[in-house]
């Protein structure tokens, strides 16, 4: 029997918000409790906000994220008719490019609900309770528009593997999860009052293995936009927030230097690097680390760079690149 009749437990340390996620369960019917408070203590995403100012580079993606979801978001009046936003936007690209980041700041910038959920999670920790979550999920969304239901790891749910009956669950997962983005999108093109919550929905999914997605799902993400791996000015921009308050010696040749030898580079590659360059100086004391004072340890500097780079390789070979380039020249949204 499903228990739809009390009140949720939600303990996000945010009073407000607690009350306005136990307002809202009473409101959506048809919600198994369990998979409620799953979603609202596991997937919703609360503090620890990404803004747009936090992501290096990415102007193309950044705009179009603005145009399609912030303010249609923030100004719902101006965007109806033609100017209707899409339901589904997909970010594509190689691993540690920004996606999830991207897809923070675009909840923090629009005031909206965050839901983020790891396909994979879905498919394998809550299997079997999956679809009652994949319910709970749309209906609390559309209860606490305007939200995002950010979905990592999209390909492991929408893949074509998944119709070939071998993994009967996880078919059963993507059925409902179909579903119930298609109900969001009838209900948000219709004219109802009623309707306007539906609008303030957004699924926003990201995937390194875009090719793996079928064809009918990929067709529901309008737009699909490329992620790609950082340019030079991008990392430029990265490294220098990254040393930004961190003692150091770097000239303006050191950095160039850095810039040459990160081509191909991801952005997490990149903190990867500057992480265990930072460390540098730490390293060389050995035990002696224990007694020096703070001030006495030596600036990062470009020998810690280098010899860094021995180990911290890019995570995405050319091979692999070309891949992410064929298919966003056939699949990709331009801009
Ligand atoms: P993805 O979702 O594409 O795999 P993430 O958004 O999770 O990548 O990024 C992983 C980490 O790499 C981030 O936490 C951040 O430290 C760093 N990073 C990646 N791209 C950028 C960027 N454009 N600007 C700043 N940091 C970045």
């Amino acid at each position: 029997m499903e228990d739809t009749s009390d009140d949720i437990v939600v303990a996000t340390g945010n009073e407000e918000f607690n009350k306005k996620v136990k307002d809202a369960y009473k409101k959506v019917k048809g919600v198994d409790k369990l998979a409620a408070e799953q979603i609202i203590n596991d997937i919703v995403v609360q503090g620890d906000e990404v803004y747009w100012s936090d992501i290096a580079g990415l102007e193309a993606a950044k705009s179009s994220l603005k145009e399609t979801v912030v303010y249609p978001f923030l100004r719902p009046d101006l965007f109806r008719g033609l100017r209707e936003p899409a339901r589904g936007m997909l970010l594509f690209g190689p691993p540690g490019t920004g996606k999830t980041m991207l897809a923070r700041a675009v909840a923090t910038e629009s005031h909206s609900t965050f839901f983020s959920i790891s396909a994979s999670s879905l498919t394998s920790k809550y299997l079997g309770e999956s679809e009652k979550l994949v319910r709970a999920l749309f209906a609390l969304a559309k209860e606490l528009a305007p939200s995002i239901i950010f979905v990592d790891e999209i390909d492991s749910l929408l893949s074509t593997r998944n119709n070939s009956g071998e993994h009967e669950a996880t078919r059963r997962i993507k059925n409902e999860f179909l579903v119930k983005w298609s109900d969001l999108q009838h209900a948000a093109a219709g004219r109802d009052k009623d309707d306007d919550d539906a609008r303030r929905v957004l699924v926003l999914a990201a995937t390194n293995l875009p090719w793996a997605i079928d064809e009918a799902a990929r067709r529901r993400f309008v737009r699909r936009q490329y992620i790609p791996l950082p340019e030079r000015e991008t990392r430029r921009a990265q490294i220098e927030k990254l040393m930004g308050h961190q003692h150091k010696s770097l000239s303006d040749e050191d950095i160039e230097r850095i810039l040459d030898l990160t081509d191909g580079f991801s952005g997490s590659d990149l903190t990867a690097l500057a992480k265990d360059a930072a460390m540098g100086p730490l390293r060389e004391l050995g035990e002696a680390l224990l007694s020096t004072p703070r001030d006495e340890i030596r600036p990062i500097n470009i020998d810690d760079f280098v010899a860094s780079l021995q180990y911290i390789r890019p995570s995405v070979s050319k091979d692999g690149l070309e891949r992410y380039e064929e298919w966003a020249a056939k699949y990709g949204s331009s801009g």
